[in-house]
């Protein structure tokens, strides 16, 4: 697996590392749990040399430095990667390891796949994590540069196969970057079922120490400008019963970051102070007694790949406003989970959560839960794991086409 740009044991809910980081821990443990060995190169916050983590059974993380690589953006990374890729190269010639997959994450590590293939000769598995182009069209946030959206080109058209997480990314990869629909197949992410759990709401509260009859709204998540934090406060003004709600805040980059600065000024502005609890970032095992203790997780996003913690959510038994992004708002209509908004803004959030705060018939926590328990990570496991089969396959059949061809000449 490569994951270059993000470090997949990084801390979760900061700035680059997240939802992706989870898909990778969780996959290749399972992956490693069915006898399946796996290494995962990431970068290092090192120069040089490289730093082996026995991660999981069978799993092992190497984290690989180069000259100068450790400080860059994700940006400035994309003109390192044949540094980086003669670094993997050199650590797997060294130890004389052979693979029979490449799975790569995000278009960074893409690219890193794109050049592994040719010289591995074993396919190439990407998942894109975010497409640049769709990021763009949202108008929120920095615009991808055109660079990205070439390599990202470039991989579709190289790689055997993209796992896409949901129906709206293939359909995505298809119009917008010509994807051959016969490439792309869909397979969601997960939850860990085991960490997710419902418990009784008034015991989380007391828990966290949050008032027993206020009306909990929770967003968790990294203060990206796309996952629409500022849209959320901004709504808080037009809730009604406005004094009676609290907004519960888990992730972000701390105090001192520019993005929790510019939070708190616009908590200043709105006069909402007392309605907004930084909890900061904390450890998925952590999080449970949050999702429980909320009336409800609120995703303002303008894009989602999927939406981890939507997911997660429905696993503790809570209902979710969402934006029609990643697979949650299909997840709340199968559930009936709650609310899906046409945008990111105050009116229609507004409107969505007092649409499930005041609905008297929400579906009970067990019912929630029960309509996402497909979603596991061995049952994620094993469906990628039917892709790489059937990449391996192709890769057979396509090799012994192209000797038959080169004998009947
Ligand atoms: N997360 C966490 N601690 C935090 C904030 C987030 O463990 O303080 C985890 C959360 O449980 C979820 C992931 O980070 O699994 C975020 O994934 P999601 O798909 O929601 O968003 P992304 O980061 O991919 O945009």
């Amino acid at each position: 697996m490569l994951s270059i740009h993000s470090d997949p044991i990084g801390v979760l809910g900061t700035k680059d590392t997240g939802g992706m980081s989870v898909y990778i821990r969780e996959l290749a443990r399972e992956l490693g749990k069915c006898g399946h060995v796996i290494d995962i190169y990431t970068r290092s916050q090192d120069t040089e040399g490289y730093c082996l983590t026995d991660l999981y059974e069978n799993v092992r993380l190497i984290h690989l430095g180069i000259p100068n690589g450790h400080s860059l953006s994700k940006l400035a990374m994309y003109p390192f990667l044949p540094k980086y890729f003669r670094a993997i190269e050199n650590f797997r010639l060294a130890e004389n390891l052979t693979y029979d997959i490449i799975h790569s994450h995000y278009w960074l590590s893409g690219q890193l796949g794109n050049m592994a293939q040719k010289l591995w000769e074993c396919p190439h598995v990407t998942t894109f994590h975010t497409l640049g182009k769709i990021k763009n069209q949202t108008g929120v946030g920095q615009p991808e540069p055109d660079f990205r959206i070439a390599a990202e080109k470039e991989i579709v058209e190289n790689c055997q196969r993209i796992l896409a997480p949901t129906a709206r990314e293939r359909r995505n990869l298809i119009q917008f970057y010509n994807a051959p629909s016969d490439k792309i197949n869909i397979v969601p992410c997960g939850v860990n079922l085991k960490i997710f759990n419902p418990m009784p709401k008034a015991d989380a509260r007391q828990r966290l120490g949050l008032n027993p009859s206020d009306t909990i709204l929770l967003y968790i998540g990294r203060f990206d400008p796309l996952k629409g934090l500022g849209p959320l406060l901004d709504t808080i003004p037009y809730l009604a019963d406005r004094h009676r709600i609290g907004l519960v805040i888990v992730g972000g980059d701390g105090d001192e970051s520019a993005e929790y600065q510019i939070m708190m000024q616009k908590i200043k502005k709105l006069g909402i102070d007392q309605q907004v609890i930084f909890a900061g970032q904390k450890d998925q095992h952590d999080l449970p007694p949050y999702y429980s203790a909320a009336d409800v997780l609120v995703m303002p996003s303008s894009y989602e790949s999927f939406g981890l913690v939507g997911l997660e959510a429905m696993a503790c038994g809570r209902p979710v406003v969402s934006t029609a992004v990643g697979a949650v708002d299909s997840l709340i209509r199968r559930s009936n989970a709650g609310c899906v908004v046409d945008a990111p803004t105050p009116h229609s959030l507004a409107a969505g959560i007092q649409s499930v705060v005041d609905n008297p018939v929400l579906p009970p926590a067990e019912k929630i839960r029960e309509s996402i328990l497909e979603y596991s990570w061995p049952n994620v496991a094993a469906a990628v794991t039917a892709e790489y089969e059937s990449a391996i396959c192709m890769q057979y059949y396509e090799e012994e086409e192209r000797i038959r061809a080169q004998v009947s000449c």
